[in-house]
C-alpha cells in the first residue's frame, strides 16, 4: 500500500510538474481527481489507475460536429450519441472529457499526431482506414442511403446504375462519396464538404441525389422539403471508435467499457434518446 501511495505521489508530482510547464488547461482537471485517488485507498479503486496511463488525464475525441444525431450542436453545445457515448467511455477510464471539432477528414491525422485520442463520427470501419488506424468493436450499424428529390426518375439503386451518369453528392472523404466514386466515376461524383453542403446542392438541383448515412439522410429529409430517402440501400457499414495504431492499451481499455455500456444498457438508451424508432 506504501509503495502504491508513493507512487500516487510522484504521479501527482509529475502532474504538478507537467502543468507548470505552461499547459494550464489541465491544472484544474488534475487537482479535482488528485484528492479522490488520495481519499480512495480500497484496495478496488487501485487497478482502475493502473490500468490508466499515468501520464493520462483527459480523452481527446476528435469528431465533425456535423453529423446529427451521432453529433450536432445543441446551441453552443455539441451533442449526439458519439458524444454521449465517449463521455461516459471517459468517466469509465477515468479521464475528463475533451471535444475536439475538427472535420471529419481530419480526424485521423488528428489520431496519428497525437492530437486526439480517439475518433468518433459515425465513423464506418474499412479497410483502407484499417491501413492507418485501428478500431474498436462496433458500437452501431450505419446504412448508406440515397436521397433524391421528390418525383425523380432515380426510384432505386438499379436506377443509379441503369442509367450511370447521373449527378451523385456525398461528404468528402466519407465511405458513401468514396464507394460512389470508385462506382459511378470521379466526374460523376462530387464530394462536398459537409453532408449538409451536398444536401443543399440537391436541393438547388445542381445533383441528383445524395448518398450519405441514413440518420443524417432522415435529418436532412426531415428538414428540407421535397426530398425522400429510397427504399434501396447502397451500403450496410459498422460504426467503431478509431484509435492510433500504437494504441492498443486505450483500444483495450475502450472495448472493455464499451462492452460494460453496451452490457448495461447505457449505448442504448443513449441511442434512444436520440433515434426514435420507427
Ligand atoms: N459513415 C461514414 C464514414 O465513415 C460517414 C461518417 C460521417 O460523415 N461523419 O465515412
Amino acid at each position: 500500500m506504501k509503495k502504491i501511495l508513493a507512487l500516487l505521489l510522484a504521479t501527482m508530482m509529475v502532474f504538478s510538474l507537467v502543468a507548470c510547464g505552461g499547459n494550464t488547461d489541465e491544472t484544474a482537471p488534475e487537482t479535482e481527481t488528485a484528492p479522490e485517488t488520495e481519499t480512495a485507498p480500497e484496495t478496488e479503486t487501485v487497478p482502475e489507475t493502473e490500468t490508466t496511463p499515468e501520464e493520462k488525464t483527459e480523452l481527446v475525441l476528435a469528431t465533425s460536429v456535423d453529423f446529427p444525431p451521432y453529433e450536432f450542436y445543441e446551441g453552443e453545445e455539441a451533442v449526439g450519441i458519439d458524444v454521449e457515448i465517449a463521455a461516459a467511455i471517459a468517466e469509465k477510464l477515468g479521464l475528463t472529457f475533451k471535444i475536439d471539432d475538427i472535420g471529419f477528414d481530419a480526424i485521423i491525422p488528428a489520431l496519428k499526431s497525437g492530437k486526439a485520442d480517439i475518433g468518433m463520427a459515425g465513423m464506418t470501419v474499412n479497410e483502407e482506414r484499417l491501413l492507418s488506424v485501428d478500431f474498436t468493436d462496433s458500437y452501431a450499424t450505419g446504412i448508406q442511403s440515397i436521397i433524391v428529390a421528390e418525383g425523380s426518375p432515380i426510384t432505386s439503386y438499379d436506377d443509379l446504375v441503369a442509367v450511370g451518369t447521373y449527378k451523385i453528392g456525398g461528404q468528402l472523404g466519407t465511405t458513401g462519396a468514396i464507394y460512389a466514386t470508385d462506382e459511378f466515376g470521379i466526374d460523376n461524383v462530387t464530394q462536398y464538404t459537409t453532408g449538409a453542403d451536398a444536401v443543399l446542392a440537391l436541393t438547388s438541383g445542381k445533383i441528383d441525389c445524395v448518398i450519405i448515412d441514413n440518420e443524417p439522410a432522415k435529418a436532412f429529409v426531415a428538414g428540407n422539403e421535397g426530398l425522400v430517402i429510397l427504399e434501396s440501400q447502397y451500403a450496410v457499414e459498422e460504426y467503431a471508435i478509431a484509435v492510433a495504431k500504437d494504441n492498443t492499451e486505450l483500444k483495450d481499455q475502450i472495448n472493455v467499457a464499451l462492452g460494460e455500456l453496451i452490457a448495461d444498457g447505457t449505448v442504448e438508451s443513449i441511442v434512444a434518446k436520440y433515434i426514435v424508432a420507427e
